[in-house]
């Protein structure tokens, strides 16, 4: 489901940098955190001053490129007037990369709007696109028994990915839906879902889990076999940390070390959270 510990995707290549230079993220962050709280708690009719005019709920529908290949992304879709919910429906309009069009639904994360933790995945998965829910696949399964054995309640946590719909390649014989990695294309249009679910539930800790959203939240020299369980920061000062994807456990060799250590790192988690 996700990249390798080693920071390859299932076809060898490396990930590349994606992401705004710090300073420009960081403003960017904040900017957007600004905009959804005014606009939320300004006007309960759900008209909006984002970019700067009063807008009647969503931007209408756009093209989905800009030019060639490169993706428009996403952020025209994203609401003024946002909390988690709208945030979602909203999501189902973005034609903001090509990947909507094989897709379900875009899945949006799940949890608390308070919560202390966000845990960030890579993108959907077969059983998540369907049900339209993150994580309620194996991976899911297996992070849901590690945040009990270290005494993270779900209540005090949100469960999203990087990317918001599912990217796939069908098998010729079988037609069974096989999981390909996104693109660094996808994984930057995709980017201001996760900053406006991260500018409203603002966690004490975020967690990356694999390498695609650790280098998307840590930056291109993060390298989750080296910093895994490490205290790091994200660029506007909250703490963060990175460990593997609960994928990567499943295919471990030796499930039962894989899982010791991932739960391991989500012991720091658990303290970083308090
Ligand atoms: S993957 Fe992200 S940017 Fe692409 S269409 Fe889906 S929600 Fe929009």
């Amino acid at each position: 489901m996700a990249s390798d510990p080693a920071g390859t995707n299932r076809a060898g290549r490396s990930s590349e940098r994606y992401e705004d230079p710090p300073r420009l993220r960081s403003f960017k962050w904040a900017a957007t955190r600004s905009r959804l709280l005014a606009a939320s708690s300004d006007d309960a009719t759900g008209r909006s001053a984002w970019f700067g005019g009063p807008v009647e709920g969503y931007f209408p529908r756009m093209p989905r490129q800009s030019d060639g290949d490169q993706p428009t992304g996403a952020a025209p879709w994203i609401p003024g007037a946002a909390g988690l919910d709208r945030l979602r429906s909203a999501a189902q309009d973005c034609r903001g990369c090509e990947l909507y069009e094989d897709a379900t639904q875009a899945v949006l994360g799940e949890g608390s709007p308070d919560a202390k933790v966000v845990f960030v995945g890579e993108q959907p998965g077969d059983q998540e696109d369907r049900q339209g829910r993150p994580f309620v696949g194996p991976a899911g399964r297996l992070l849901d028994q590690a945040l009990d054995d270290v005494g993270i309640n779900r209540d005090d946590a949100f469960i999203t990915n990087a990317v918001k719909h599912f990217r796939f390649s069908r098998d010729a014989r079988s037609k069974r839906r096989i999981h390909k990695t996104p693109d660094v294309a996808h994984i930057k249009a995709c980017r201001p879902w996760l900053d406006a679910e991260l500018a409203l539930t603002n966690p004490n800790v975020v967690v990356a889990l694999g390498a695609t959203a650790g280098r998307m939240l840590l930056g291109p020299s993060y390298r989750v076999t080296k910093q895994r369980g490490q205290r790091l920061e994200l660029d506007d000062g909250t703490p963060a940390i990175g460990t593997v994807h609960p994928s990567a456990v499943l295919r471990a060799k030796d499930r039962e070390t894989a899982y010791a250590a991932f739960v391991a790192d989500l012991e720091v988690v658990a303290s970083m959270a308090r």
